[in-house]
């Protein structure tokens, strides 16, 4: 397993030769000592990134560059099952939501190879313009170098999300991995180098927020700044890329909303409101942990939802039949159950969960948690949770449902449910939402833009959208005509 920095095509220890450890959250047990990346490892990734930019990648087309991605994708195909498991060992994650990751991180660099060809079609597009005496062509370039930091909660998918499009954009990419899941970050870096990829290409440097990621979200030499995390540690990047004008793309938290009908299916409206807070321990920023649920229908969906969330199967990601695993890490279980102490000294009504399972004494584990009627000025109703636990409120009216669901400093995701496909059509475009799911709540393609409205971030991710982030817009406006301009110098 690789326990060294990624910089310039070779393995590196770090230059302060500091190491951190990665811990299994269902264990509490070290899995692997981290290499440590400082401000001079950093340097030299963002030196090299630099280099490769300039001497070549940037100039390469996009279907040269397509071979290198797919190539990365076909490696990371072959060892799928390692690691899938790898990403359950480091993160907790059930082991059939690690494979579904690891799958779509292998689609998304596929899908972004195609795009590359698409582009050199897509270049030198001629621009009709009211003068016929000038022609105008539109050039798509890449933007230079891309940091990228991403966090813990899907760690091989958040990095695919941004290695991939800038790879095929043409950017040179230093990526620094959460150091609470940094293990799949470090293979992907294995299989950029038996996959050819030229070094400087993808530098992976491990390490802390404020000793590596700061640094990188500093330095002079990057010209893009790709960040996934929390509000507070994005408004710290956007300030470091305000400092020299950084491009730069936020995708941050939410507080997202389901709205239920009472004309909805009960067990398919349990079906998805769980999947849209207990995938993942709800350690998803689109999780949808704001449940508004009509009036006519909330008391016999609730019983349905606490008899479903009690029924979870909670353990190690690795056992099979699991389908709720530890939270990531000590500090986020610590955070989490601070904010299930809140709702039961007062904030709301505890219907199901809040507590350690019986069964477990070691690991990170928490019960599906719901709370009923906090009050809407309640931290449980406002701030982002980010763990297995649901807050419900019920509304009268459709207008009165879609007020609750956006009032919210967030506009990252949110649902609707009902059989009245008009209605939910109408609900749908009054969300201030950047995602919003009708019948359902999660899924996640590829193709579709990603990302959010308020403070849940700045761009979109996947999709051509995710491409249009690595690349600059250039016009090249030439002068055709036989006729001189004829404005200083008069013919
Ligand atoms: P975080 O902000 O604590 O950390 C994210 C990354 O930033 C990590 O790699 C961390 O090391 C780095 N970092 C921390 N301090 C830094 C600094 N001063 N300078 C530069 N880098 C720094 O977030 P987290 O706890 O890892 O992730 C959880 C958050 O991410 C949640 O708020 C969640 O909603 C959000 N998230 C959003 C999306 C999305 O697509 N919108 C996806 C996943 C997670």
């Amino acid at each position: 397993m690789p326990s060294q920095l990624y910089i310039d095509g070779k393995w590196r220890d770090p230059a302060q030769g500091g190491r951190f450890d990665t811990v299994d959250p269902a264990t509490e047990r070290v899995l692997q000592q981290v290499p440590m990346a400082t401000a001079e490892d950093i340097d030299l990734a963002v030196a090299a990134a630099r280099r490769a930019f300039d001497d070549g990648w940037g100039k390469t087309s996009g279907a040269e560059r397509a071979v290198f991605i797919e190539a990365l994708a076909d490696d990371l195909e072959a060892r799928q099952d390692e690691l899938a498991t790898l990403e359950v060992r480091d993160n907790g994650k059930p082991l059939p939501e690690a494979q579904w990751d690891i799958g779509d991180a292998i689609g998304c660099f596929r899908y972004y190879a195609g795009l590359a060809r698409e582009l050199d079609e897509r270049q030198d597009e001629a621009l009709a313009l009211p003068d016929e005496r000038f022609r105008c062509r539109i050039r798509y370039e890449p933007v230079g170098v891309a940091g990228q930091i991403i966090p813990w909660n899907f760690p091989l998918l958040m990095l695919a999300w941004k290695v991939a499009p800038a790879l095929a954009a043409g950017a040179t990419c230093v990526l620094k991995p959460s150091e609470l899941t940094p293990l799949t970050a470090l293979e992907l870096a294995a299989a950029a180098d038996r996959s050819g990829l030229p070094a400087g290409v993808l530098n992976v440097v491990t390490g802390l927020g404020g000793e590596a990621g700061g640094p990188l979200s500093r330095h002079p030499l990057v010209d893009k700044l790709a960040f996934t995390g929390s509000v507070p540690t994005g408004t710290r990047i956007m300030s470091a890329a305000a400092a020299d004008i950084k491009n730069i793309s936020l995708e941050l938290g939410g507080k997202s909303a389901f709205v239920v009908f009472d004309d909805s299916d009960v067990e398919a409206a349990v079906e998805w409101i769980m999947f849209g807070i207990f995938w993942n321990q709800g350690q998803v920023c689109s999780a949808t942990s704001r449940l508004l649920v009509q009036e006519g229908i909330a008391d016999r969906l609730l019983e349905r939802l606490v008899e479903a969330a009690r029924a979870i199967t909670i353990g190690n990601g690795l056992e099979p039949g699991v389908l709720l695993g530890p939270l990531v890490s000590r500090s986020q279980y610590e955070k989490v159950t601070g904010f299930v102490q809140r709702g039961q000294s007062g904030e709301a009504r505890l219907l199901t969960g809040g507590r350690r399972p019986a069964h477990l004494n070691d690991g990170y584990f928490l019960e599906p948690t719901i709370f009923d009627e906090p009050s809407e000025d309640s931290t449980l109703w406002r701030e982002e949770i980010f763990g297995p636990v649901l807050c419900v409120k019920r509304f009268r009216t459709e207008a009165e449902a879609l007020a609750m669901a956006n009032d919210s400093r967030f506009g990252l995701a949110a649902a609707v449910m009902s059989a009245d496909g008009d209605r939910a059509a109408r609900v749908a475009d009054g969300l201030r939402a950047g995602i919003v799911w009708i019948n359902c709540s999660q899924p996640t393609f590829t193709e579709a833009p990603w990302g959010g409205m308020k403070q849940s971030g700045i761009g979109r991710e996947l999709g051509r959208w995710g491409l249009e982030n690595y690349l600059e817009v250039k016009q090249v406006t030439e002068y055709r005509s036989a006729q001189p301009w004829g404005w200083y110098l008069k013919p």
